[in-house]
């Protein structure tokens, strides 16, 4: 069975792709980051989510010799020109800082009206192997951002962010439904033909 390595330290990410590669009848074994604790953490220098992405699957992919899979995500703004982007985790100045980045958003965007508060969720899903060839790809979930935040499930931006066509935040999905519309469920999903192809 073929080993793939996903860049993340992050258990939810793991379980939702295993889940797509079973789903899509792909018998891959897939391991976390945490299968290899001596690497090191790659400095993510790009300005684009496709860019990161692909900066820590190569680096993951050269360390372990196994096909890698990395992603990049964050909550672009249309009002804000696409901002907060690739700084969505650290918008308000501190790594994963959630509640302080979604109430400084809030702030900045107290007095736009409910017509103009379009954004989306942008996810970068990229798969590099060991010889350096590269694939990525792109998927998004578009809604409106409340005035307030709802909801108690997700992370970082999920209280403001309500998809199209719903009533309900992201944080007032459960898991199961907010991974059958997201942004990287949907970029993990698009990358399939080509584990399928390059990894086989
Ligand atoms: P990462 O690329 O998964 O580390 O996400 C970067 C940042 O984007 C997170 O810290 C969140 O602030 C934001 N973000 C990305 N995806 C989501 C999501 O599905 N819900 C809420 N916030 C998200």
């Amino acid at each position: 069975m073929t080993r793939l390595i996903l860049a993340t330290r992050n258990a939810g990410k793991i379980t939702e792709l295993r889940a797509i590669l079973a789903e899509a009848g792909l018998p891959h074994e897939l391991v976390g980051a945490d299968a290899y604790p001596d690497v090191p953490d790659v400095r993510e220098t790009g300005v684009t989510f496709a860019e990161n992405a692909l900066l820590k699957a190569h680096a993951l992919a050269r360390a372990t010799g196994h096909p890698a899979i990395a992603d990049d995500s964050g909550l672009c703004v249309d009002v804000l020109g696409g901002a907060p982007g690739i700084f969505s985790a650290r918008w308000a100045g501190r790594h994963g800082d959630d509640r302080a980045n979604l109430d400084l958003l809030l702030a900045q965007l107290s007095d736009i009206a409910d017509g103009h508060r379009a954004a989306h969720f942008a996810c970068a899903a990229a798969l590099a192997l060991p010889d350096g060839t590269e694939h990525v790809v792109e998927g998004q979930l578009r809604g409106t951002l409340r005035h307030t935040p709802r909801g108690t499930h997700g992370f970082g931006y999920d209280p403001i962010l309500q998809p199209d066509g719903e009533t309900r935040t992201c944080a007032e999905l459960t898991p199961e439904e907010k991974n059958a519309i997201s942004h990287r469920g949907k970029a993990f999903r698009a990358l399939l033909p080509a584990i399928r192809e390059l990894v086989g």
